[in-house]
């Protein structure tokens, strides 16, 4: 049987149970279980305002075009971010006509704070911090930056559904201006495709959800449940999107958020498994976690010199790796700031992810590690 380095697990009666429901009363769409899973994430988190729509790329377009008509930033304004993320991040920024600055990681692989504050011009109005694998990484202090110089944070929660510090999700930290969070098929709460954003402000709420229904200032769920024969009547304020999410997914996520603190737990599990097992191993390295029995554990990330090889190596044994991420500034449509990260850089070349998800058993890491460790230890030699 082979292994993949990411693969949801789903409860599948629970959940179809749950879709029953939204086929039996003939409503898929926005509202019912979109409302339902919203409050809950909000229980779950101690988030003031939640969401829902059908990604996460569309929930961080919507933070940057919100957050630059508010401010009235111009075309071309700087926001920063880290090389070492999913392309989404990136690209959210250059959504909204404004342009990627990118700044070094620390050993954390998150934005270091002093190679953060380089690159502030007169420029930049916004910081997106990336939870790599979870990891709160040094946010707190990249907030004391943003504070200083009166920049947004955005937060790109996309690995840290469950992340806790101190026992709070630390999406909710104040001076967060915005947290988004993504529920796609391999993230920790699996879903199919959908994501949630979750503004501090609740005027800036609302103006997500018109955002997030094409710029319409009633949703139709209201319309239909509070307004009756005037469902017709409603304005259109701006050229917004169709961004977000409907019931069916909602309803697998209200089963899933049941499991995710459970489902983290063994990850860290997993994760400690890995490190023990790994420790001899003078080749191969792993990321540091801080808060590490509170983190998510979304990716498990070593080091090791050559990790093309590494990776054909255990394809062969129908075990497959991947790598999170490629320097973004290495891609054709971001090399503008190639070089301008050279920790980054270097980094990216020599990480990849093992297989971590909840089909994994203790066994199969021990067999993971045994090919990890016999290849690595020959190349040495
Ligand atoms: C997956 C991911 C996203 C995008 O999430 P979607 O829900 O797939 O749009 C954004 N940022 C990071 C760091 C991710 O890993």
């Amino acid at each position: 049987m082979s292994i993949q380095v990411l693969k949801p697990k789903f409860h599948v009666e629970e959940c179809l149970e749950q879709i029953r429901e939204c086929l039996e009363i003939g409503w898929t769409g926005m509202g019912f279980k979109t409302v339902e899973f919203e409050d809950a994430w909000k229980t779950y988190t101690g988030h003031s305002n939640a969401h829902f729509l059908n990604s996460a790329t569309a929930g961080l377009h919507l933070a940057m075009q919100i957050l630059k008509d508010q401010g009235e930033w111009n075309d071309s304004d700087e926001v920063i971010t880290s090389p070492c993320t999913f392309i989404s991040t990136s690209h959210a920024i250059s959504y909204a006509n404004l342009k990627p600055r990118f700044a070094d990681v620390d050993e954390y692989l998150c934005l270091d704070p002093v190679e953060v504050e380089k690159k502030i011009t007169s420029k930049t109005k916004a910081i997106i911090f990336v939870g790599y694998g979870g990891r709160v990484g040094q946010l707190d202090e990249v907030l004391k930056i943003c504070k200083k110089y009166d920049l947004r944070l955005i937060l790109d929660a996309a690995h840290m559904a469950g992340t806790r510090v101190e026992g709070v999700f630390p999406g909710t930290w104040e001076d967060i201006d915005v947290t988004v969070y993504s529920f796609q098929a391999v993230k920790n709460l699996p879903t199919a495709d959908s994501g949630m954003i979750c503004f501090r402000n609740e005027g800036l709420d609302g103006i997500a959800r018109k955002y997030a229904w094409l710029g319409i200032n009633k949703d139709t769920y209201s319309r239909v449940s509070t307004q009756g024969a005037y469902k017709w009547d409603y304005d259109v304020e701006h050229v917004g999107y169709k961004y977000h999410g409907n019931s069916i997914i909602a309803a697998i996520g209200l089963v899933q958020l049941n499991y995710l603190d459970e489902d983290n737990a063994h990850r860290r599990k997993l994760v400690s498994l890995y490190d023990e097992l790994l420790k001899p191993n003078v080749n191969v390295s792993s990321i540091p976690i801080p808060y590490s029995d509170e983190c998510s554990c979304h990716i498990y990330t070593i080091r090791v010199d050559d990790r093309n090889a590494l990776l054909q190596e255990l394809a062969k044994n129908d075990i497959y790796g991947g790598v999170h991420y490629r320097d973004n500034t290495e891609y054709d449509i971001y090399a503008y700031d190639h070089g301008s990260c050279p920790k980054s850089h270097e980094i990216t070349k020599n990480i990849m992810s093992l297989p971590l998800n909840l089909n994994i058993t203790p066994e199969m890491i021990r067999e993971i590690v045994k090919i990890v460790n016999k290849f690595t230890f020959c190349r040495g030699e």
